[in-house]
């Protein structure tokens, strides 16, 4: 119902890795309409998706490595291209990503953000029905197709970090330079260049060790589906004014105040959890019944959220969505 209030005011167009088509959020160019135009858009391994988290499966993936996170990254650009902000490397070599649950190493292309008209909803993906304020998408492309035009050709051409966002008291600093740069290209097509060395580790969350992880696609069209998905389980944590932030770009047609694709069916496919084995081999497990229930009576006895592991992860999440409804 929301989105259809806000329709009646916001034109707003996007795109993702590919360029020049136009389509948008609202509409009879928006989300509905898109496989008409773009076939790969009405297939059955669409992104974004619902991931019910009693119906992933837990695995433990070998470690994902980040290599060139934790750099001081000079010469980053932060792009309104009229459907999102937009954030660059030109600096070789960029930051990739390797393990998990890819093949070989990915080389980062750009990362850009989704949000929502207010604080209630905005992410992609959503948990549970759940949505987030906001997600932060780092697109990498395969290196062995050489290029992020070229990686869309194949099934596996593309993996995507995805960082959920939520409401916090205390502002983030690491986004301190990211609002600042939002405040100088609130106009579509404007561009600059952040004012200090750019970190990526600095705006992730803590616990990059638990994610969950399909195969979808493009969440703009043409919608391939050549997309690793990694969807980071804990949150990063901004204020609501970091958040509005966002809201101010604008697109030529005004402000962009919704810029996500609603979920699509999962169909066939199965959500991997990736947990740190580590961490579950050192945790004693006392319940040996049916550890898919949720059981808040119990842990309010002192056990450690970390004895079973979906289980924590609802109650992890059962705490945002309590902030969420207070907020
Ligand atoms: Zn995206």
């Amino acid at each position: 119902m929301q989105f259809v209030v806000a329709s009646l005011f916001v034109f707003a167009v996007f795109q993702e890795v590919t360029h020049g088509e136009e389509f948008g959020y609202d509409g009879n160019i928006g989300p509905m309409y898109w496989g008409e135009r773009y076939r790969e858009c009405a297939g059955k391994h669409q992104s974004p998706i619902n991931i019910n988290v009693l119906r992933v499966k837990q695995v433990t993936l070998p470690e994902l490595v980040l290599v060139g996170f934790d750099d001081s990254i000079d010469n980053v650009h932060v792009t309104n291209n009229g459907h999102t902000v937009l954030i660059e490397v030109k600096n070789e070599p960029h930051p990739r990503v390797r393990g998990g649950p890819l093949d070989s190493d990915y080389i980062f292309s750009q990362m850009h953000f989704h949000w929502g008209d207010n604080d209630t909803f905005g992410s992609e993906d959503k948990i549970n029905h759940r949505s987030f304020p906001m997600e932060l998408h780092m697109v990498f492309y395969k290196e062995e197709y050489k290029s992020p035009t070229e990686a869309v050709k194949h099934s596996d051409g593309l993996t995507v970090l995805a960082f959920f966002y939520e409401l916090d008291r205390h502002q983030h600093p690491a986004y301190d330079d990211i609002t600042l740069a939002l405040q100088n290209v609130t106009e579509p097509h404007t561009s600059v260049v952040m004012s200090h060395p750019f970190s990526f580790l600095n705006i992730l969350p803590y616990d990059l060790k638990r994610y969950f992880t399909y195969r979808g696609s493009l969440t703009t069209p043409p919608c391939s589906e050549v997309v690793i998905w990694l969807d980071f389980e804990q949150p990063i944590r901004l204020t609501h004014e970091q958040i509005e932030a966002f809201r101010e770009i604008r697109s030529a047609h005004g402000k962009i105040t919704h810029n996500f694709r609603p979920i699509q069916p999962i169909g066939d496919r199965v959500v991997f959890y990736n947990i740190d084995n580590n961490y579950y081999v050192y945790n004693e497990i006392e319940d040996h019944e049916d550890t898919t229930t949720v059981r808040p009576s119990r842990r309010k006895k002192g056990r450690s959220s970390g004895t079973s592991l979906v289980p924590s992860t609802l109650s992890a999440l059962s705490v945002i969505y309590a902030l969420s409804i207070n907020l």
